[in-house]
């Protein structure tokens, strides 16, 4: 089977630092290799991902870019899907695994009828896009998944009737992860992410110093990755504006610490190293990467009940989970009680690449086969 996995344009496959979408490429493609799948890899060119082939129209990440006005970036997508679009013409492309947001959609839907079948995963928030979302036709030929149950039932029911079901998140931290010796835990407790008021950071501090527990931030604030970088920050972003009002002033540098944008190692010394990963959500998290992430490196999760956390974190078990957001401080110190082993046989056992690459290739066979079972609207 060979499947076209396009990346898009916007950063290189794996990412250089942060990057959601192209992390879970790069984590899923060597996978789908080892299963027998050959893999066109559409991204950029200074993507490193080893893939059968490559294609690309741009030579670097055009994220930046996103910076300028619209009229100056709207062709960058358009560029870069007319070259995935001519590569299907060869004829010998068997399914396309799309994760370009919108654009990647709209392609497939408007590819003629002998096109080959077409898989969308949906990253993000289906409350986006109310247009192309509300009245999708994909015919029978494109299928959307998502990257949990709670995200699927928030789309709408055109999009829903496209769906073929969720395919959790993986982490190649969560390969051994039940045989990795542990490590010694520190006092603290991380919230690792893009710092913005669905993540709840600003509820995150607040609690720390109610409650009192040290707290480390981790993530990026808008572009911003470091906190020298904020002194001359956009004061329009808004999140820019809600670390300004409404984190900042609980960051007191002892108590409360933001650390920047940690990759690689660091971040999963600091990971690794915390009591508790706390997700004060607010937002309907669709997948949760570093949910799988704390699990996978011994990290029990403490957060709020809501988007894809109740199915990936056990309560009690892999952590401690609640509708109720002043209940979080209690949760924090109840955490010692979850067993780190607990947290990484669960990673071990769910969130592999393995389990998700597999989980993959099934969808894409079922797709290949135009399986008539595929719309499900669960
Ligand atoms: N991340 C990171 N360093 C940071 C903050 C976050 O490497 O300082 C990574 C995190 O480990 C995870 C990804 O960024 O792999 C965030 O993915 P998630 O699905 O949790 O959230 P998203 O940003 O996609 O909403």
């Amino acid at each position: 089977m060979r499947v076209l996995v396009n990346a898009g344009p916007w950063l290189p496959v794996p990412p250089h630092g942060y990057g959601g979408i192209e992390n879970v490429v790069a984590t899923l493609v060597p996978e789908l290799r080892r299963l027998g799948v050959e893999v066109v890899l559409a991204s950029v060119g200074e993507s490193t991902l080893p893939a059968d082939e490559r294609l690309s129209v741009f030579g670097t990440g055009q994220f930046p870019q996103l910076q300028r006005p619209y009229n100056q970036v709207c062709g960058v997508v358009p560029a870069h899907q007319s070259a995935v679009v001519r590569r299907l013409d060869a004829g010998d492309i068997d399914l396309v695994h799309d994760h370009v947001e919108a654009a990647g959609l709209a392609t497939l839907a408007a590819l003629g009828p002998g096109a080959p079948p077409g898989l969308h995963t949906l990253h993000w928030d289906l409350a986006k896009h109310p247009e192309l979302y509300g009245g999708f036709d994909g015919g029978a030929r494109v299928r959307v998944n998502g990257v949990s149950a709670d995200q699927l039932s928030h789309a709408p029911e055109a999009l829903r009737a496209h769906a073929v079901g969720h395919v959790h998140l993986a982490t190649p931290l969560a390969t051994g992860a039940d045989r990795r010796p542990a490590r010694p835990k520190d006092g603290y407790v991380v919230v690792l992410g893009r710092i913005n008021p669905g993540k709840g950071q600003d509820l995150a501090a607040r609690l720390a110093h109610e409650a009192g527990f040290d707290l480390v931030l981790a993530g990026p604030v808008g572009p911003y990755h470091r906190p020298q970088d904020l002194a001359g920050a956009d004061p329009q972003n808004p999140d820019v504006r809600f670390w300004r009002e409404r984190v900042a002033p609980h960051v007191d540098g002892h108590r409360v610490r933001w650390a920047g944008t940690v990759t690689g190692a660091d971040r999963d010394d600091l990971v690794a190293g915390a009591r508790a990963a706390l997700f004060p959500l607010r937002w309907n998290e669709p997948g949760g990467t570093a949910v799988v992430e704390a699990l996978a490196l011994g990290t029990p999760v403490v957060g709020i009940a809501r988007g894809c956390l109740p199915e990936l974190v056990e309560h009690g078990r892999t952590g401690l989970l609640t509708t109720h957001e002043e209940e979080l401080g209690d949760l924090v110190r109840a955490s010692g009680a979850i067993a780190e082993a607990e947290c990484r046989a669960e990673a071990a056992r769910r969130f592999t690449p393995a389990v998700m690459a597999a989980s993959y290739r099934e969808l894409y066979e079922r797709l290949c086969a135009r399986d008539s079972r595929l719309a499900v609207t669960g």
